[in-house]
C-alpha cells in the first residue's frame, strides 16, 4: 500500500510523491514524506537542483543490508530509515529518517545524473552526498549540535578505521570486494574533504563550483579529480595540493605550539603536520580555523589559516596580552590536534569561545583529562578520584539558563569508551570501563540536585514534536535521568518507572527502559527490570523496529550476565539471523557498544562473534564482513586480549569456502 502527496518544483511542475510500505505501516510514513518535500525544496534553494522525472517513489523493505539505495525514481529503503510515528520511533530514528531520505534524494544529482566512472570513485558521490545531507539536517535542526554529533562519529569510527588494518584513502587504490568499501572513510571522511573545499572557497564560490560540476558533467561518469577540478576552475582557488587528501591513508596529526612576545606585541603559532600511517607522505593543504581570545574572553582575531607545509609558523602582530587560541574551530579538518591546554584554559574556552563546537570540545578535553587520570590510577591500583574543576564546571553549565539544551546534553555526556580507546595504546578495556563508570557515578552524586531539578524542569505533557527544540529538551532530560539512575535512589526509580509507564512517545519510553535496565539497583530491583522488559516486548512484539530497540537495550546493558543473556536472546522467537536489522541490534550492539563484556578476559566474546561471522558468511557475506570489524582491531588491545582475538581471526580464515567479503577483511587484519 502507499501514501501519496506531491511537490511543486521551482519551475512549477507538480511531482507526485509515493511511499510504499506494508499495510500495517501505513500510519508511519508522514515524517519520511515531509522530509522528502523539505529535501526537494532545499536542493533547489541551496544547490539550484530541480527534480527531473515526473514521479518520485520510495519503497520500504524489512530485510536490507544498508540504509537505502538511490535507484533512480524509486529509492529502496531499509524500513528503519522510513517508518516513524511518535509511539514507535525515537528522536534519533526521526533524525536518521530525515537524513537518509534527503541523502538518497540528493543522489539524484550527486550520484545519478553525475555518476562514478568506476568503484574507486565511490566517494565522489558518497562523500559529496553525505556533505549535502549533513548541511540539510543542520538547516532543519540545530547546526552546532549536528556538527558535534557528526564529529563524534567521525572521531570514534573513522579514526579507528584509519588506524586499523582496513585503512584506505578516500579514493582507494585496490579492493577485492567493493562492498567492503562502503566505509566511514568513503562516506564520512569523504564528506569532511568536501567540507574543507567548502571552507576554502566559501559559500558563494562553492556554489559556483558545484554548478559548474553539475553542468559540465551532466550525464557523465566521472572521477573525484573532475570534482575538484570543477571547484578549482569555478573559484580560481588553487586546489592542486589539496587533492592529496584523496590519496593519503591515515589521520593527519597537527602539533601546535605558540610563543608570545610582550615587548614586540607579537603572538606566533607553529604548526607541524604528519600522517603516521602514510609512509611517503607529502604535506596536505589543511584549513585550520582559528580564533584568538584575550584574557577577558573577547575575540581579538579570527581566521582560517592555510596550513601547507610540514612545519609552518603564523605570526600575529599587535597582540598586547597573551591570547588563548581556539584551534580547529568547527572541526575545520579531519585531524588530531595537539596543543598543551591547561585545565584553566579549557574552562575559559568553555565559557567564552564564540565557536559552539569548540566550547563543547574544550569540555570533552577536560573530561578526557579527568578520565585518563583515573584510567592510570586504576592500572596502578590506586584510589580513583574526580577532578573538582570538572564537577564545578558542569554544575555551572547545568544552572546556566542561557545554554542551548542540546548543547548542554552533549556537554554532560562523557566521551565514549570507544573514543577513549582511540586516544591511548594499548587499549586497556577494563581500566577504561571502570574509570568512566566511576566518573559518571561521582558526577551523579556531586550534581544530584542540579540533575534532579533539570530533569523536572524539562518534563512536558505536550504532544510529541520532532523539532530541534523538543529533541534537545528530551535529550537533556533523559541525559539527567541516566545519571540519576546510577544513584540507586528509590525516589528516582519511581520517576523513571513513571516515565516508562506514562510517556506518550518512544524517545522517553526507550530512555526510561534503558535507564531501568542499565542501572545500579540490585536485589528486588531485578524483578522490576525484568518486568519492564517483558511489558515492553508484549506491547510491541508485532513491530519489528521496536523489537530491534528492545534487543539493543539488552545488548548494551553493562551489568553482569549480559553475555549469557545476549546468547539466550539469539534463541528468542523474535530474533532472526537472516534479518540484518536484528543482527545489528543484538550482535552488533553487543560487540561494538558493550566493550567491557565483549572483551571479557576468557575470550568467549570473541569466540561468540567468530561463530556468528562464520554462520552468517554462508547467508549474507556483506553483513558478515561488517560484523567482523571489532575483531580486526586486535593490535590495539593489551596482549592478553589481542592474542585471543587473533586466534579467532585465524579460525575464521581457516574455514573453507569463505566469501570474498570476509576473506578480504580477515586477510588484511592478520
Ligand atoms: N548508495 C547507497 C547509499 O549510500 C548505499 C548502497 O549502495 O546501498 O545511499
Ligand atoms: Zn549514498
Amino acid at each position: 500500500v502507499h501514501i501519496e502527496d506531491s511537490f511543486t518544483t521551482c519551475s512549477g511542475r507538480v511531482i507526485p510523491l509515493q511511499i510504499f510500505v506494508e499495510q500495517e505501516n501505513i500510519d508511519k510514513c508522514e515524517h519520511a514524506m515531509l522530509s522528502l518535500q523539505n529535501a526537494m525544496r532545499w536542493d533547489e534553494q541551496v544547490y539550484g537542483r530541480e527534480y527531473d522525472l515526473d514521479k518520485f517513489m520510495i519503497v520500504a523493505v524489512n530485510d536490507f543490508n544498508m540504509g537505502a539505495m538511490e535507484n533512480k525514481g524509486l529509492n529502496i529503503f531499509n524500513s528503519s530509515c522510513v517508518l516513524a510515528k511518535p509511539e514507535t520511533a525515537t528522536d534519533s530514528a526521526y533524525e536518521r529518517i530525515e537524513g537518509v531520505v534527503a541523502h538518497e534524494y540528493f543522489h539524484n544529482w550527486s550520484g545519478n545524473r553525475v555518476t562514478c566512472r568506476d568503484w574507486f570513485q565511490l566517494s565522489l558521490k558518497e562523500g559529496f552526498t553525505v556533505f549535502r545531507d549533513q548541511a540539510f539536517s543542520a538547516d532543519m535542526g540545530s547546526r552546532t549540535v549536528k556538527r558535534i554529533d557528526d564529529v563524534n562519529l567521525l572521531r570514534t569510527l573513522q579514526f579507528a578505521e584509519d588506524a586499523g588494518p582496513m585503512a584506505h584513502p578516500v579514493r582507494p587504490q585496490s579492493y577485492l570486494e567493493i562492498s567492503n568499501f562502503y566505509t566511514v572513510t568513503i562516506y564520512e571522511k569523504g564528506a569532511e574533504v568536501v567540507r574543507m573545499i567548502h571552507t576554502l572557497l566559501g559559500e558563494a564560490l562553492f556554489r559556483k563550483g558545484s554548478d559548474l560540476y553539475f553542468d559540465r558533467h551532466d550525464g557523465q561518469a566521472v572521477t573525484t579529480e573532475d570534482f575538484v577540478q570543477a571547484m578549482q576552475d569555478a573559484s580560481g582557488v588553487d586546489l592542486a595540493q589539496f587533492k592529496r587528501w584523496y590519496n593519503q591513508t591515515g589521520t593527519p596529526e597537527l602539533t601546535v605550539t605558540d610563543e608570545f612576545d610582550a615587548v614586540e606585541q607579537r603572538y606566533s603559532l607553529t604548526v607541524k603536520q604528519s600522517t603516521p600511517k602514510q609512509s611517503d607522505e607529502l604535506p596536505l593543504h589543511i584549513p585550520l580555523a582559528l580564533g584568538l581570545l584575550n584574557p577577558a574572553g573577547e575575540e581579538i582575531h579570527s581566521q582560517v589559516l592555510d596550513v601547507l607545509a610540514a612545519e609552518q609558523t603564523f605570526v600575529f602582530e599587535g597582540i598586547i596580552e597573551k591570547p588563548v587560541p581556539s584551534l580547529l574551530r568547527g572541526f575545520s579538518a579531519p585531524v588530531k590536534l595537539h596543543y598543551g591546554y591547561s585545565r584553566e584554559e579549557l574552562v575559559f574556552l568553555m565559557k567564552y569561545d564564540s565557536d559552539g563546537f569548540n566550547r563543547w570540545d574544550a569540555g570533552q578535553k577536560l573530561a578526557i583529562a579527568a578520565l585518563q587520570k583515573n584510567i592510570q590510577a586504576y592500572q596502578a591500583g590506586d584510589a580513583l578520584s574526580l577532578d573538582e574543576m570538572l564537577i564545578d564546571t558542569l554544575r555551572g553549565l547545568l544552572t546556566d539558563d542561557a545554554l542551548d539544551k542540546g548543547m548542554l546534553a552533549r556537554m554532560l555526556m562523557m566521551p565514549s569508551e570507544a573514543y577513549l580507546g582511540e586516544l591511548v595504546a594499548p587499549v586497556d578495556v577494563d581500566a577504561i570501563h571502570s574509570a568512566r563508570q566511576f566518573v559518571r557515578v561521582e558526577l551523579a552524586k556531586a550534581l544530584r540536585n542540579e540533575l534532579f531539578d533539570c530533569y523536572q524542569e524539562n518534563l512536558s505533557d505536550e504532544d510529541y514534536r520532532p523539532d530541534a527544540d523538543e529533541i534537545a529538551r528530551r535529550s537533556l532530560k533523559n541525559m539527567c535521568l541516566g545519571y540519576l539512575m546510577l544513584l540507586g535512589e528509590a525516589q528516582v526509580l519511581t520517576l523513571c518507572a513513571a516515565q516508562f509507564r506514562d510517556s506518550n512517545n518512544m524517545t522517553d519510553s526507550n530512555a526510561a527502559l534503558s535507564a531501568l535496565v542499565h542501572s545500579n539497583y540490585d536485589g528486588a530491583f531485578m524483578e522490576v527490570k525484568a518486568a519492564a522488559l517483558d511489558a515492553f516486548y508484549n506491547e510491541w512484539k508485532k513491530d519489528p523496529l521496536v523489537v530491534d530497540q528492545w534487543f539493543s537495550v539488552q545488548a548494551s546493558d553493562p551489568s553482569e550476565g549480559v553475555f549469557e543473556r545476549v546468547q539466550a536472546l539469539m534463541a528468542h522467537e523474535a530474533f532472526d539471523i537472516n534479518n540484518p536489522n536484528k543482527v545489528r541490534s543484538l550482535i552488533g550492539v553487543f560487540c561494538n557498544q558493550n566493550r567491557a563484556h565483549f572483551h571479557r578476559a576468557d575470550g568467549a566474546g570473541y569466540r561468540f562473534l567468530a561463530d556468528r561471522v562464520i554462520e552468517l558468511d554462508r547467508k549474507n557475506p556483506q553483513v558478515a564482513a561488517r560484523l567482523l570489524t571489532p575483531l580486526t582491531r586486535w593490535r590495539k588491545l593489551t596482549a592478553d586480549r589481542s592474542g585471543l582475538m587473533q586466534q579467532q581471526l585465524q579460525r575464521i580464515k581457516a574455514q573453507s569456502a569463505l566469501s570474498k567479503d570476509v576473506l578480504e577483511v580477515v586477510s588484511k587484519s592478520l
